[in-house]
């Protein structure tokens, strides 16, 4: 546990919010309402998608930093708000509602909160290609945006189907002309689109893979169960995902098909007194994007408890009892 100051957020009888996952987003959002002045507990797992990276890009500033790096740095700047604290440990469960709201952590903590702000990211299902977990975050990628200058111009392997690999394919063009496409099985494509790919000169297999193989998790080739081996310096695919935490299900918010969080604008969820941000609310998964969204979910909740505090003649000695 950071504890930030003298605060020992175990004995937070009522938090102002608490924050569940302490990536950017939600470590953006504990700047906001520690800035806010707000009894804020950040409570974080540690297990972010993006371990598996070296490098994290295109965050201004700080292009190329590793990502435990840039969490660091955060915490470290959450120290000089004595109202916020950060907790390593993991909400195993939430009751309550909108004010009084009952965390329980992994490690038997039990926390109340006026607010919540989810904030757990999305993790991967598998990654069941043999050879790709080796690669995964060294030399494949599923975001171009954020490795695809690196692998520029060099000979990829996009691994995808169907309306994935029709966004995807020439989305990566534009980083490398040198692309071809494994479908890992039938490629849910008409003969237009196989056509389209044709054009590029685009080779497509559909043949299932075998396996990736690899030296010090730079991939070498992609090998096919034919035979066929396909060499290449990198790949791009898209895992299936799932929200890091079900805990907002659990506590009624909505989520689309596609297993996003329903938030409006500014982060509020179908459920009253839950925020939520980062990549658990978007398709577009970006640590600038999530940090942006912790900041505006974080905004947005303290308007609310400065408002309900206001509405009950409160204000002012609620803010003298903080730090
Ligand atoms: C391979 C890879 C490479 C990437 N490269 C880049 C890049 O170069 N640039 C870039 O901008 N983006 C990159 N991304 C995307 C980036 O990692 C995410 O957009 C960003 O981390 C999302 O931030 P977040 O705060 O929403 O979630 P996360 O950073 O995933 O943090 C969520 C946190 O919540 C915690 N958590 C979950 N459930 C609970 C719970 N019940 N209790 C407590 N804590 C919980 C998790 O352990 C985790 O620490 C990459 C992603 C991957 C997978």
């Amino acid at each position: 546990m950071t504890n930030l100051k003298n605060h020992d957020p175990a004995n937070a009888v009522n938090a102002d919010a608490v924050i569940i996952g302490g990536g950017p987003a939600g470590l953006n959002a504990a700047l906001m309402l520690g800035r806010a002045r707000k009894l804020t507990v950040v409570i974080d797992a540690g297990q972010p998608r993006n371990a598996v990276t070296r490098e994290a890009h295109g965050f201004l500033t700080r292009d190329g930093i590793a990502p435990f790096e840039l969490r660091r740095i955060a915490i470290e700047q959450l120290a000089p708000y004595p109202s916020v604290s950060h907790i390593e440990d993991t909400v195993i469960s939430i009751a309550g509602e909108d004010g009084a709201f009952l965390l329980e952590t992994a490690s038997g903590r039990k926390i109340t909160s006026k607010k919540l702000l989810f904030a757990a990211g999305m993790k991967d299902r598998r990654l069941d290609i043999p050879g790709l977990a080796e690669v995964y975050g060294k030399s494949a990628f599923v975001c171009p945006y954020c490795d695809g200058w690196e692998l520029r111009d060099q000979p990829l392997v996009l691994i995808s189907r169907g309306e994935a690999l029709k966004h995807m394919a020439p989305l990566l063009s534009g980083w490398s002309k040198r692309i071809t496409v494994c479908t890992n099985g039938p490629d849910e494509l008409t003969e237009a689109e196989r056509d389209e790919l044709r054009a590029h000169e685009i080779p497509l297999f559909d043949t299932p893979i075998r396996e990736i193989t690899s030296a010090e998790g730079m991939v070498n080739h992609v090998k096919l169960t034919d035979g066929t081996e396909i060499p290449c310096t990198g790949i791009f695919f898209r895992p299936e995902l799932a929200p890091g935490t079900d805990l907002p299900q659990s506590l009624g918010c909505r989520v689309s098909e596609l297993g996003i969080l329903e938030t409006s604008e500014s982060g509020q969820t179908s459920v009253p007194g839950i925020y939520a941000a980062g990549d658990a609310v978007t398709m577009m998964h970006q640590s600038i994007a999530a940090a942006a969204s912790g900041a505006l979910a974080a905004a947005a909740l303290n308007g609310e408890l400065n408002r309900e505090a206001w509405n009950a003649g409160l204000h002012n000695s609620s803010l003298s009892s903080k730090g």
